[in-house]
Order: structure tokens, then sequence, then C-alpha cells
């Protein structure tokens, strides 16, 4: 009888300890993903299931137009949330106009 409370206390603390690793091993994962994702815009990792926009495939409004367009191939004016983005010469011009 008291062979039989032993093992169940000793696979109580078995599963306790598992647990603790697995919590450990999960948040070392999850901070080794957010600070690779940490260069995108700045956002709160609240948000969670962001995908990570690398620079060339981030789509960005045309500020005269409305077309879009991939940031790489914008003339792109301003730095960080004010910046705003021209799809052509002409439309940089007529922005300016
Ligand atoms: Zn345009």
């Amino acid at each position: 009888m008291l062979r039989y409370l032993i093992g169940i206390l000793i696979s109580l603390l078995a599963l306790t300890f598992i647990r603790a690793i697995w919590g450990i091993i999960q948040k070392a994962l999850v901070d080794e993903v957010t600070s690779a994702v940490k260069d995108g815009p700045a956002q709160s990792s609240a948000g969670g299931t962001r995908p990570a926009p690398t620079a060339d495939t981030t789509l960005r409004k045309c500020v005269t137009c409305g077309t879009y367009k991939p940031e790489s191939a914008m003339t792109r004016y301003g730095s960080g949330t004010k910046s705003v983005y021209f799809c052509s010469a002409d439309c940089e011009k007529k922005a300016h106009s």
C-alpha cells in the first residue's frame, strides 16, 4: 500500500517536473522567434501570429494613384510611419504639383 502511494507521489512529481521543463522550452522558443522578428516594423509582441514582413515583398500603396506595389519597386519619401510611397516618377510629380 505504501509502495503504491509512493509510486503515485513520484509520478506526480515527475509530471510537475516535466511540465516545468516543457514550459521553459516553450518560453525559450518563443523568445527566439520574437527576437528574430524584431527587425520588422515596431509592434508589440501581443499580436502573436503576424507574418514577418521582408523589405522586398511588403506591399505599399502609392499615395497618388492607390496602386499597391512591393516596397522595393517604389520611391520612398520620409522615414518610419511618416513615409509615403510613389509607384512612379509620374505619381511623384503629381503629388508635388
Ligand atoms: Zn502611383
